[in-house]
């Protein structure tokens, strides 16, 4: 029988990868291993790396140096999207013990157990294009004894100029309905109060289930009773179906917030970048969504110095979604991701014009944060409160995602409360409980 390990887990990139890690550390402590914290002594260091931008690959070296450094007689373990698209680069790193591509999590223990026992540097990179079977891992919470991630489905097929995603993650895959509908059991029976549906492409759900798409995902996940609230991970506009913003006005547990990445709001850098809307699409989707939902939040994310992208495209652009009802922004300068096409492109704007760019458009996006929070002063929102902080206050999110303070105490966390909202900043809003 194999000795007990203690494994640490490093993770870097986003929602998916930090789910992926959760699923990880639930099979070893399924198997009997313990889980420690990075910074603590361990027998097996796992690295989740992110290339999403070249700085995240860099960061993942970094670590992976580090810990290879720090601690000679561990089994270092690499794995998420930098093996899988530099499995060679990544070999060539001394004193790497095991590296896992985006396929192979499920017998991460018997590859582990095979490297410790060999000495002899593992690898298990597969070609991604190849992968057809969703990864079924275990679901785990993350930090949040509120909230639950649970991704449903895997890769992407979209091939925006700019990103390096599809190369990292293959082709679309989905989780099945049935695993769906138990793993959302699992996670009601746990506690879960709030279920994220998440995805590497998320609206793409169901491309590879003939008859399937993200609205019967949605449906099988309200099916289960004893949870609070389904919010819905980040969704391409596209894919935004008339019976999901229906479901949205009709269910009260689903949430009535939409991140939809728009990228740029100009017709001709949308282009360059691959992207399959024009600017109208969205306006158009917005009045829609908005008319068909009342209180609906749209936040989206925005890449601003984009190559070729001119002062006048930029300034129509942010002037076109500071006149648009969203509900906030996520502002990325865009960084040139080696591998993608756009990274060489002659045109690339300067550093300092990106910066500038980034800076007028993240004032659009408080004052966005601002008009959408204040539109809930007067009216009462249901909150789910996670934490209390040193000063008393307890802090915690509405459907429509605005973060709400009030005076409350440790009964309310975990809980849906309703709140009498009575005023707004852009970054929260202040509210008196009216019902516990
Ligand atoms: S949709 Fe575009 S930006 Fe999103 S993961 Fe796919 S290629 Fe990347």
């Amino acid at each position: 029988m194999n000795p007990a390990w203690r494994v640490a887990f490093y993770t870097l990139g986003c929602k998916v990868n930090q789910s992926d890690t959760a699923a990880m550390e639930a099979m070893f402590r399924a198997a009997g291993h313990s889980i420690v914290p990075a910074e603590e002594a361990a027998d097996v260091y796992v690295i989740n790396t992110c290339v999403v931008t070249n700085v995240g690959q860099k960061k993942s070296r970094q670590m992976i140096r580090r810990l290879v450094r720090e601690h000679p007689a561990a089994l270092v373990v690499v794995t998420g999207c930098y093996p899988q698209t530099a499995a060679e680069e990544v070999r060539q790193i001394p004193g790497v013990g095991l590296i896992v591509g985006n396929q192979h999590r499920p017998q991460l223990l018997a590859l582990v157990a095979a490297a410790k026992a060999g000495g002899q540097p593992v690898s298990a990179v597969d070609k991604i294009t190849q992968a057809r079977e969703f990864e079924d891992l275990p679901i785990a919470a993350l930090s949040s004894r509120t909230r639950a991630f649970l991704k449903i489905q895997e890769g992407c097929q979209q091939y925006c100029s700019y990103c390096i995603i599809p190369y990292a993650r293959g082709p679309y895959r989905s989780r099945p309905l049935d695993s769906i509908r138990r793993e959302v059991e699992k996670l009601a029976a746990a506690g879960f109060q709030e279920i994220v549906l998440l995805g590497i492409h998320l609206g793409a759900y169901g491309r590879d289930l003939p008859g399937v798409t993200l609205l019967d995902a949605v449906k099988t996940a309200l099916s289960v009773p004893n949870f609070a609230r389904l919010r819905l991970g980040s969704l391409e506009s596209v894919e935004v179906e008339a019976g999901l913003l229906e479901l949205m006005r009709d269910e009260p547990r689903l949430c009535r917030h939409l991140h939809l990445p728009l990228q740029a709001a100009d017709d001709s850098v949308l282009q360059r970048m691959n992207r399959p809307y024009q600017a109208a699409d969205f306006d158009r989707l917005l009045a829609a969504a908005h008319r068909l939902v009342p209180g609906l939040a749209v936040t989206t994310d925005v890449i601003v110095g984009f190559p070729g992208e001119t002062d006048e495209q930029f300034e129509r652009a942010r002037q076109t979604i500071a006149a648009w009802p969203l509900a906030g922004l996520h502002v990325f300068p865009y960084s040139p991701r080696q591998g993608t096409p756009a990274a060489a492109w002659p045109e690339q704007v300067p550093e300092a014009v990106k910066k500038a760019r980034a800076h007028a458009l993240s004032e659009v996006d408080r004052q966005l944060r601002a008009r959408f929070h204040q539109s809930l002063v007067g009216t009462t929102q249901r909150v789910l409160f996670e934490t209390q902080g040193a000063d008393g206050l307890i802090e915690g999110l509405t459907d429509n995602y605005v973060r709400v303070m009030a005076v409350g105490d440790e009964a309310c966390l975990g809980r849906l409360v309703d709140v009498a909202i009575q005023s707004a900043n852009a970054e929260f809003a202040f509210g008196v409980i009216s019902q516990q």
